[in-house]
């Protein structure tokens, strides 16, 4: 086993021995996206990524949704990361010839009588003028959603499907001869003059995009990282079926379909701050199942076919960190991307271009 491991780092090497611009650490969103754009300018760059370790870009629901939380407020500097990210993301379809983004109907389901008020108000201000439909009340439109006090309806939703994004890039690296399949150790980096050393591989500049595992990095182990577990279940419904779309109350239930054009739902997300445990949880599988049944009646047939759980590398203030290392200045991390790494990512990585060479800030 790992003298395999040894021989494909030593493959790379020879080939890689001249001394490459960028050397990304981690293939999640914030590492793919980066390694993309640099390879699309014509840097050249080789991207570690470990299997065995846990990604929450493998778990992510992938909504770009602009205006989420519990107050129904605008998300992060979305009026400008929303085209970008959508002409990111078709850019990648174009060139590899695949499908990863849709539009998405979004319909919020009110929870409490506040709510209406509240979307009333937002209706009114111009921020929100490009977002919303006109509220729909209590009965209107029925498609099985219990509906006690009206929903809205959210434009200019997209979902882009990450897990099938990241195998799609992945590929595309390993055909560039760029991607590593290891685990990567930062204990054993040298510094050599003006370039690092990792293994015989010569880098100017290594971006550490680890999601959580920036713990266990000497260099970046102190980012702000907080660990916000998430988990999310596949089911099917017996007699009912929900037009393709995201139906938002409590928390989100996603009718999509399979590659064989059958209906499939996806439940989630749990949402426990500070658990960094992979493995999925009965109480957040109990909790989802009685938010479904809030949602469609107490006497739905369903089936659960899978349970994944995944953890979002969040920061205290829900912004991302683009970060230079305070001592070694070839150094840096892309971190932070929370709950919305997929309208974040394609932002962070042009970013990090147009930084280059000037002064790094913290968001
Ligand atoms: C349940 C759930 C639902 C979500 N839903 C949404 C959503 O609807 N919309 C949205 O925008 N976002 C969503 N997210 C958030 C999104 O998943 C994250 O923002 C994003 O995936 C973070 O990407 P990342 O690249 O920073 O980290 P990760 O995806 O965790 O990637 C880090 C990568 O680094 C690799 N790595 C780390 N250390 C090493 C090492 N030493 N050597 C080699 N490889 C290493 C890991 O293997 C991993 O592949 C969700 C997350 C969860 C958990």
């Amino acid at each position: 086993m790992n003298i395999n491991i040894i021989l494909s780092i030593d493959s790379a090497t020879i080939k890689a021995s001249p001394i490459i611009d960028y050397l990304i650490i981690g293939a999640g969103l914030a590492g793919s996206s980066l390694a993309w754009r640099l390879g699309i300018n014509k840097y050249n760059y080789k991207i570690f990524d470990s299997r065995n370790l846990a990604s929450a870009s493998q778990v992510a629901a992938g909504f770009i949704n602009p205006v989420t939380g519990k107050w129904m407020t605008e998300s992060w500097k979305i009026d400008s990361l929303m085209p970008k990210a959508k002409a990111f993301y078709q850019d990648i379809e174009e060139r590899l010839g695949i499908n990863i983004v849709q539009d998405l109907p979004i319909r919020r389901y009110f929870i409490n009588q506040e709510d209406p008020i509240r979307a009333r108000r937002r209706i009114k201000n111009p921020r929100y003028a490009n977002y919303f439909d006109p509220i729909l009340e209590k009965g209107s439109n029925p498609n099985g959603i219990i509906d006690d006090f009206g929903s809205i309806p959210i434009r200019q939703g997209s979902w882009v499907n990450v897990p099938s994004l990241i195998q799609n890039l992945k590929s595309y690296f390993k055909s560039q001869d760029s991607l590593i399949d290891d685990t990567f150790d930062a204990n054993q980096l040298e510094q050599n003059g003006q370039h690092w050393n990792y293994r015989g591989i010569k880098t100017k500049n290594i971006v550490f995009c680890q999601g959580i595992h920036t713990r266990e990095n000497p260099f970046f182990k102190d980012l702000p990282i907080i660990p916000i577990k998430g988990d999310v279940l596949d089911i099917r419904l017996k007699d009912i079926q929900l037009p393709l779309g995201l139906y938002y109350k409590k928390r989100w239930l996603h009718s999509l379909k399979t590659k064989n054009q059958d209906f499939l739902y996806r439940i989630g997300a749990s949402y426990d701050v500070g658990n960094s445990d992979t493995i999925p949880c009965s109480s957040a599988r109990e909790e989802l199942v009685s938010v479904l049944k809030d949602m469609l009646g107490t006497n739905l047939l369903f089936e659960i076919e899978e349970h994944r759980s995944g953890i979002r590398p969040t920061t205290k203030d829900a912004k991302p960190l683009l970060i230079r290392h305070p001592t070694h200045s070839s150094l840096f991390a892309i971190n932070g991307l929370g709950s919305k790494g997929s309208a974040i990512a394609p932002y962070l990585s042009e970013l990090f271009m147009d930084l280059m060479g000037k002064e790094f800030p913290k968001f």
